[in-house]
C-alpha cells in the first residue's frame, strides 16, 4: 500500500486534479490520499489558504467576509465543472461562510481549503472521505497528540480499501480545529501513511525531488537520488525546504522511505528518503544556507581556566530570549552564532548583561554573516572532505569566518561573509559535483 499526498500545486485547478487522478491510477497501491488546498496557478495568483485567512481577518475587523469568500468558491466550483462532476457543495460553501461571518476559528477558517479539495477528490476517485477534525488529535493547547491520532487513524482505516484525507488540520478535544503550521499538509500524509501501515508515502510536488542545493543560488544543482532522515533534517535546519521538517517523525517512527515525486514529471526518478541509504555515498550529499546571521564574540584572557565562563554567558542568552545555533570556542575567545533578526530586539539589554556578568576583555557583535550548512553521511570517517572544501573556498578567494562540525561527521558548517555567500555555495557545489 501506498499514501499519496499532493500539494497545492498539484491540485491548482481541474486539469491539475486530472493529472493526480491519472498518477493514482498508474499503480492501483496508491491507495491512501492527502491533499492540500489548491494554490497558485499562476505568479500573479494567491494561495486557497492565503485567501482563506484574509475572510478570518475581514471576519475579525467587521469588513466584508462574503466578499472575501466568493473567490475561494468561485475556484472551487470551477474545479468541480472542469471535472465534470455531480457533486453540490452550494450548502457548504453557505455553511461555511455562515460559520466565518459569525466569528469562526482563524484554524477552522484556514482549513476549509484542505476540506473542500478533499471533498472534490474525494468524489472524483470514488474513495471515501476522512475528515481529519475526527481523528487527527490535537490537545486542549494545540499541541498534535501523534498516539491518540495513530490509534483512532488506524481503527478507523482497518475498514477502508482506500481513502481521501485533508490534509493539515485534525480537531481538538473540544471540537474545535487545530492546524499545523504553514505546509503542514506533508505532516498529515506521513501521519496516513503510519496509520494505514503504507510501505512507501509519496509526496508529490512542483519539482523533481530534493536539490542538492538553492537552484536560486546554485543554478546547476541537481536532485538527490537517495537520502537519509538526518541529512534531510540537516539540510531544512538552513533553509532546504522541500517537505515540512515535521513530517520526518511519524514516517521515520514507522520506518517508512518517503518518495518526493513531481506531478508535472511523474516519471522522474525524485528522491527517496531513506533510515539507513544502502547505496554508496558521494562524499556530501547537499548543502544549504542562509544570509541574515551575527556572531556574539566574547574574548578574555585565561577565561578557559575559569569555571562556569560559558554558563553565564549562556545563561545571559537565556535571559535575553536569544537563541544561539553555533557555538565556537577558542583559547579565551568564546563566539556564539544567533539570527540577527532575533538578536537585534535584545542586542543592547544582552551586550550588557553579558559585560556585568564575565567582564570580558573585548565583546563584539559581527554582522552580516551567512552560514553554510555541507551535509553528507558519507563525510564519516572519510579523510579529505574537509581539505577539499576549504582548498575550493580558499581558492575562490572566500574568507572563512567561523567552522562548527557536528558530532556525527554529518555536517560541518562555516560562516562566511554575506557578500561571498553566493560565490562561496557555488564554489563549494563544483568541487563535490563537478559534473553538474
Ligand atoms: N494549505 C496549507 C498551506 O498553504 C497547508 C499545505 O499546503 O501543506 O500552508
Amino acid at each position: 500500500m501506498i499514501t499519496a499526498k499532493f500539494g497545492g500545486t498539484s491540485l491548482a485547478d481541474a486539469a491539475h486534479f486530472q493529472m493526480v487522478r491519472d498518477i493514482l491510477a498508474l499503480n492501483p497501491e496508491r491507495r491512501f490520499v492527502v491533499v492540500s488546498a489548491p494554490g497558485k496557478r499562476s505568479g500573479e495568483d494567491t494561495k486557497i489558504t492565503d485567501l482563506l485567512y484574509r475572510c478570518h481577518r475581514e471576519a475579525r475587523e467587521g469588513g466584508d467576509v462574503a466578499a472575501a469568500f466568493r473567490p475561494v468558491e468561485e475556484r472551487f466550483r470551477e474545479i468541480v465543472a472542469g471535472l465534470g462532476l455531480e457533486l453540490d457543495l452550494t450548502e457548504e460553501f453557505h455553511a461555511t461562510l455562515w460559520a466565518m461571518e459569525r466569528g469562526a476559528g482563524q484554524a477552522f477558517c484556514a482549513s476549509r481549503g484542505e476540506y473542500f479539495s478533499g471533498r472534490i477528490m474525494a468524489a472524483l476517485l470514488g474513495l471515501p472521505f476522512i475528515d481529519p477534525a475526527q481523528c487527527v488529535f490535537f490537545d486542549e493547547h494545540g499541541q498534535f497528540d501523534g498516539d491518540a491520532a495513530q490509534a483512532s487513524l488506524s481503527a478507523k482505516l482497518r475498514e477502508l480499501p482506500g481513502a481521501v484525507m485533508p490534509g493539515f488540520y485534525g480537531g481538538m478535544p473540544d471540537g474545535a480545529v487545530a492546524t499545523f503550521s504553514r505546509g503542514g499538509s506533508d505532516i498529515s500524509g506521513a501521519i496516513l501513511a503510519r496509520a494505514s501501515g503504507s510501505a512507501v508515502y509519496e509526496n508529490w510536488t512542483d519539482v523533481s525531488g530534493v536539490l542538492a542545493a538553492d537552484p536560486r543560488v546554485v543554478p546547476s544543482a541537481a536532485p538527490i537520488g537517495t537520502m537519509t532522515y538526518t541529512e534531510v533534517r540537516e539540510l531544512a535546519y538552513l533553509g532546504a525546504t522541500v517537505l515540512h521538517e515535521d513530517a520526518i517523525y511519524p514516517a521515520k517512527m514507522a520506518g517508512i522511505p518517503i518518495h518526493i515525486c513531481n506531478t508535472m514529471d511523474p516519471q522522474a526518478p525524485g528522491t527517496w528518503i531513506v533510515a539507513n541509504s544502502q547505496e554508496p555515498a558521494g562524499a556530501i550529499t547537499g548543502l544549504a544556507g542562509r544570509r541574515g546571521y551575527s556572531a556574539i564574540q566574547v574574548e578574555k584572557e585565561r577565561s578557559n581556566s575559569e569555571v562556569g565562563y560559558c554558563r553565564r554567558i549562556l545563561s545571559c542568552l537565556e535571559r535575553n530570549g536569544v537563541p544561539f545555533e553555533h557555538l565556537a570556542t577558542g583559547i579565551g575567545s568564546v563566539s556564539l552564532v544567533a539570527p540577527t533578526e532575533l538578536l537585534d530586539r535584545h542586542r543592547d539589554t544582552l551586550l550588557e548583561d553579558i559585560r556585568a556578568s564575565v567582564h570580558p576583555d573585548s565583546l563584539q557583535i559581527l554582522d552580516g554573516l551567512a552560514m553554510i550548512a555541507v551535509v553528507g553521511r558519507g563525510m564519516a570517517g572519510r579523510p579529505q572532505v574537509a581539505s577539499r572544501l576549504f582548498s575550493a573556498v580558499g581558492d575562490a578567494g572566500v574568507n572563512v569566518r567561523l567552522i562548527d562540525q557536528g558530532t556525527k561527521e554529518l555536517n560541518i558548517v562555516l560562516g562566511v561573509d554575506e557578500t561571498d555567500y553566493q560565490n562561496a555555495m557555488n564554489t563549494i557545489f563544483q568541487a563535490f559535483f563537478p559534473q553538474a
